[in-house]
């Protein structure tokens, strides 16, 4: 099947823009190890012209076109958008798995993804309205006080390659609902389905300058805008290397950041359960996305009573795992995004479990970012908590177990920010995401998502008529 990659210029202040230095960066297929196509590569110059769009889009008209028009005006944007992304779906879809080796299934639903995700928060935007000058109950007759919740202002959004139109979604309907505008630098890797969001931005007339998308490299597109200092935020979704030099810069200006990164997240599996159910989360939890999953559940610590067992029968579904070009029904493991071992033609990896690691090995401490599950046993609950919080990172962790009282206590003591019960990886809009530890800082989706392109502003009011009282007025008063 031809798919034609659209040629796209960079997307500023509403408008299709060559970069200054008219420079491109080639698409590869990872499937089948060829050029596709390019995008526009920015520099510190394009950056420089996409701040100043995003900031005359917040202030214009007093901020009244954006930044402090309704949460209903801005929704009606975002529930554009979405119905555009599902009108687009299964082309969007293909781009995807073009640009990405992903396979299709995975796509597919990354765009249903997208859409809930601008539908949620146009729902979040709408809601915002009502909670404005929110009462805040003091213990002083005289005073009143209440809070704003006004957009932060300029945000600079930087995304990785895995969910590269998921990924990007998931800051931009926050920013846009909570009246931010926003340059997006998604990656180089993977740009094709950020570059299709800005023509359907184009198409639902988003205000000029509300959001740009500046494809380029990180060294140069990302590291200029993480440092401009007419950004007001940065929110990033990438390695924990790459988030140590965007809070590196970010301290600079004292610029508030939400950084989402790396994992090597446990599951624990004990001896109670259904081995069947129990391999599938397994092998669903680290190979999904051929593993290349922030959050993929790559550290499997299994009860040692279960531990042969429980292996020959992981090693049974993963043979049952139909790895093939991406776009071939039934295909469940794809290409990996660049350059790694090869099955015949493209960047392909075949699941692998390694057992026989001892805790201070490199494979056990750290992100692989491919379909790679590591294996040590446990006899006590207790040494399978000290196992699993036994990271730097702290992204996620699952447990399975049909003993909910064990679950609920493995809950508490599990150092990572989302924890799942008998089940690895699912992820809903509702509810919150993000890491503790060397994971990152900050949530988003749900509510905290909103909240974190919001800044807070408490308002307090002197509504005694008596004056105040604390110096002797002067004599000709
Ligand atoms: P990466 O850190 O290489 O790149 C991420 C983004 O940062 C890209 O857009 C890149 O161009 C940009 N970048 C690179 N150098 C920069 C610099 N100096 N300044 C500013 N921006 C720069 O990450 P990746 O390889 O694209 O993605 C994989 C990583 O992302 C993995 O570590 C994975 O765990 C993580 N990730 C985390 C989450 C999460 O929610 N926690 C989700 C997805 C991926």
């Amino acid at each position: 099947m031809a798919i034609q990659i659209p040629s796209r210029q960079l997307f500023i202040d509403g408008e299709w823009r060559e970069p200054v230095l008219k420079k491109r960066i080639p698409i590869i297929n990872p499937a089948k190890e060829e050029i596709v196509g390019d995008i526009p590569a920015a520099t510190a110059e394009d950056v420089e012209i996409a701040v100043d769009a995003a900031r005359r889009a917040f202030s214009r008209n007093g901020g009244k076109d954006w930044a402090s028009t309704s949460g209903a005006f801005r929704a009606k944007f975002l529930r554009a958008i979405a119905s555009t992304v599902l009108e687009r779906k299964s082309e969007l879809a293909l781009l995807e798995v073009v640009d990405t080796g992903k396979p299709l299934v995975e796509t597919a639903s990354d765009m249903d993804g997208v859409a809930s995700c601008f539908n949620y928060y146009a729902e979040l935007a709408e809601a915002l309205d009502a909670k404005q000058k929110a009462p805040i109950s003091i213990p002083v007759q005289s005073f009143k006080s209440y809070v704003l919740k006004e957009p932060i202002g300029v945000i600079a959004l930087i995304t990785p390659w895995n969910y590269p139109l998921l990924m990007a979604a998931w800051k931009i309907a926050p920013a846009l609902a909570a009246g931010c505008t926003a340059i997006l630098k998604p990656s180089e890797l993977a740009s094709v389905t950020c570059l299709e969001l800005a023509e359907i931005c184009r198409q639902v007339d988003i205000p000029p300058g509300v959001l740009n998308i500046v494809t380029g490299l990180g060294s140069e597109a990302g590291a200029p805008l993480a440092s401009h200092p007419h950004v007001d935020k940065i929110a990033f979704t990438g390695s924990t290397a790459t988030g140590i030099k965007v809070m590196t810069a970010a301290a600079q200006m004292v610029k508030p950041i939400s950084l989402e990164l790396g994992g090597k997240s446990p599951i624990i599996v004990f001896d109670d359960g259904d081995l069947n159910n129990a391999a599938e989360w397994t092998i669903y939890g680290c190979f999904k996305t051929n593993g290349q999953i922030c959050s993929a559940t790559s550290r499997l610590i299994v009860h040692e009573s279960i531990a042969a067992d429980f292996l020959v029968k992981l090693i049974d579904w993963s043979k049952n795992i139909k790895i093939s070009d991406p776009l071939e029904d039934g295909c469940r493991l794809g290409a990996i995004i660049s350059k790694g071992q090869h099955l015949r033609k493209g960047f392909f990896i075949e699941p692998t479990i390694i057992t026989d690691v001892s805790t201070s090995m490199q494979i056990w401490r750290e992100e692989v970012f491919g379909p790679v599950l590591c294996v040590k046993t446990f006899s006590t609950e207790h040494e399978a908590i000290e196992l699993a919080n036994d990271t730097d990172y702290g992204l996620g962790a699952a447990v399975i177990s049909k003993d909910l009282e064990r679950c609920e206590r493995l809950t508490k003591a599990l150092q990572a920010g989302t924890v799942w019960i008998n089940c690895s990886q699912p992820c809903f809009d509702q509810t919150a995401w993000g890491g503790n530890k060397r994971s990152g800082i900050g949530r988003e989706l749900g509510e905290w998502g909103l909240d974190s392109y919001l800044s807070i502003k408490q308002v307090t009011h002197y509504i005694s008529n008596e004056p105040w009282g604390w110096y002797s007025p002067p004599q000709s008063s």
